[in-house]
């Protein structure tokens, strides 16, 4: 087995690989409020509308709130931009005092969401469908608060990081095929330890 690594360059790898994480960590939840939008801001355009089958096939984009499910989706649109993803999912209305059900979602953060603002509407009279909050209290995603520094920290642990060490190894590599020393590249004619930089040759 040819060692081209040391367990020192292996150790400050694992090192920058965590301390990208934690910084990307450390910058997830405020880039995700940043992307608050205000209501009297100019609208986005719409990404995607669907309705009937189209519609049907979505899942209402955050938990249904009752016992009993909500049932399937007539109207469904999304809104994106990035770090902004804002759905709005109904079905309509059977007769004018009744609500139907709309769930109304922001869903800030990037690459995955962090951040969700939900507000609903049913028909609050049908005890069927009584008892919780309509317009809960934002919450955070653990999806997007564990998953954003994994994917991000290690996408730019990879091109930052990585990248870089797997050239300095080729080079190694490069060298032992050469018979030259894999650490400083002196050409070694069978001489070990390496007489230039006095590491191992192997
Ligand atoms: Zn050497």
């Amino acid at each position: 087995m040819l060692h081209i690594t040391t367990g020192a360059e292996r150790r400050l790898l694992l090192l920058a690989w965590v301390i990208l994480i934690l910084m990307v960590a450390a910058v997830n939840v405020p880039l995700a409020i940043s992307k608050t939008r205000s209501r009297t801001a100019p609208p986005l355009p719409t990404t995607l509308q669907l309705r009937g089958a189209d519609a049907a096939d979505r899942s209402w984009p955050s938990t249904t709130p009752h016992a009993d499910p909500w049932p399937e989706i007539e109207y469904w649109q999304v809104t994106r931009a990035f770090g902004y993803r804002h759905y709005d999912a109904r079905v309509t209305r059977q007769s004018p005092d009744s609500n139907g059900f709309t769930m109304d979602v922001v869903h800030l953060g990037w690459p995955l969401p962090v951040i969700e603002h939900k507000q609903m509407w049913w028909d609050w009279d049908n005890a069927a469908f009584s008892g919780p909050e309509p317009d809960p209290a934002p919450r955070l995603l653990l999806r997007g608060l564990i998953g954003n520094p994994l994917i991000v920290g290690t996408a730019v642990f990879v091109v930052l990081c990585l990248g870089p060490y797997a050239l300095i190894l080729l080079r190694r590599l490069w060298r032992a095929r050469g018979g030259d020393c894999v650490w400083c590249g002196y050409q070694l004619k069978g001489v070990s330890p390496c007489p230039e930089c006095g590491r191992e040759a192997k």
